[in-house]
């Protein structure tokens, strides 16, 4: 390797490739339904993905995943598109692939559907070149930590005040002792119930778990004021995305106005977005997730600049499995989601989908994102 190095040094002289191996030979999307039965509720919860699968010429496959928005547009931009865009380039060269996907199909920094695309296909990659070097992929990146806080996002809408609180207490139980609960009941409009809920649910775990409320953009700023201003009783540990359109300007005016921590970032689909959440101070927890920001390639540019403003990053938005890996990753990532829904269709289409312990996640050692792919359900899920 020496002797081949100072060779490519010389002027004129090009560096070799590493061995060729690798190359992605295929790229398919595909799209699933996959029903979830919820506790004390009568009918499953169907949750929308795509899911990606990456061949390369010497056998080994990456799997990558992103969730429902703009899900078939996603496929076909993958299929039609990426797929053969990518054939016979390097599967490990990850930040290359990157690079190339956005300067040739987002030149203008668009998001939405490109985002979901190249996070499912980013994630997929990181996963080939894990098991390619026999390492896991939160060490790839980083390694700061093999073991996660976990939080449990249990408190749909689907859920009355009775249900949230009896779904909570299970979870308490088992011991966890963090939990994360949707607001903006009625669109926003009903804040007085939303308080009621939140009130009912911090009585029945007690003082110490923590509670974060998510309010899924639907606020409106006088509502969402109204709502964190009376919550400020129940210890919020985090009012994630209450404004309209995630606005910048408006969630730091509301972070001053209101002593409840704000966060927000889940479906920002690129560092740009989240940059501008950092310089307006509109937050104090960002929350990327690499199933829609561009996979772990541009996580970890997050990551980065938020660790550049001393900011935490925590994950909302689901996908846990492929998060676990992100947070495990940097060392000021906080904890990550296990959205009720999305850890459960991960453990249908998974294998071998790690849980959380009291609070607490702990990291594979298998290489890649250790998760194989449970062929039955996804075949069975299929939507065509
Ligand atoms: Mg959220």
């Amino acid at each position: 390797m020496l002797a081949q190095n100072a060779k490519a040094a010389e002027p004129g002289m090009r560096a070799e490739r590493s061995p060729a191996g690798l190359r992605i030979s295929s790229v398919k999307a595909t799209v699933h339904n996959v029903p979830v039965k919820v506790p004390l509720l009568e009918r499953a919860l169907t949750t929308q993905l795509v899911f990606v699968e990456v061949r390369t010429d010497e056998g080994v496959t990456g799997y990558g995943l992103t969730g429902n928005l703009q899900s078939f547009g996603v496929r076909e931009f993958i299929n039609r598109q990426l797929a053969p865009f990518l054939k016979g380039k390097s599967a490990l060269d990850t930040e290359a692939r990157w690079q190339e996907m956005f300067l040739t199909f987002n030149p203008r920094y668009q998001t939405g559907a490109w985002s979901s695309a190249v996070s499912a296909v980013d994630i997929a990659l990181w996963d080939i070149k894990g098991k390619h070097y026999q390492e896991p992929v939160w060490r790839l990146l980083g390694g700061a930590k093999k073991t996660v806080p976990a939080y449990i996002t249990f408190g749909l809408l689907e859920f009355d005040r009775d249900q949230l609180v009896e779904m909570v207490r299970r979870f308490v139980t088992e011991g966890q002792d963090k939990f994360k609960m949707v607001v903006a009941i009625d669109n926003g409009e009903n804040p007085l119930e939303d308080v009621a809920r939140v009130k009912a649910v911090r009585e029945a775990i007690g003082e110490k778990p923590d509670l974060m409320i998510d309010g899924n953009y639907l606020f409106s700023m006088n509502r969402a004021l109204e709502v964190a201003k009376r919550v400020e009783p129940y210890n919020i540990t985090w009012f994630e995305e209450p404004l309209y359109g995630n606005d910048a300007r408006l969630l730091a005016q509301l972070r001053q106005r209101c002593s409840v921590p704000i966060s927000a970032g889940q479906n920002e689909g690129s560092r740009f977005r989240h940059l501008e959440l950092l310089q307006h101070g509109a937050v104090d927890i960002l929350q990327p997730n690499v199933c829609y920001v561009g996979g772990y390639t541009e996580a970890m540019k997050v990551a980065g600049m938020a660790h550049a403003f001393n900011i935490l990053v925590a994950d909302g938005g689901g996908w846990p499995h492929h998060n676990m890996h992100f947070q495990a990753a940097v060392s000021n990532g906080w904890r990550v989601e296990f959205h009720y829904l999305m850890w459960k269709v991960g453990e249908i289409i998974y294998k071998s989908a790690p849980e959380p312990q009291k609070g607490f996640v702990t990291l594979t050692e298998e290489p890649g994102l250790g998760l194989e792919p449970n062929r039955e359900a996804l075949a069975e899920f299929l939507e065509n």
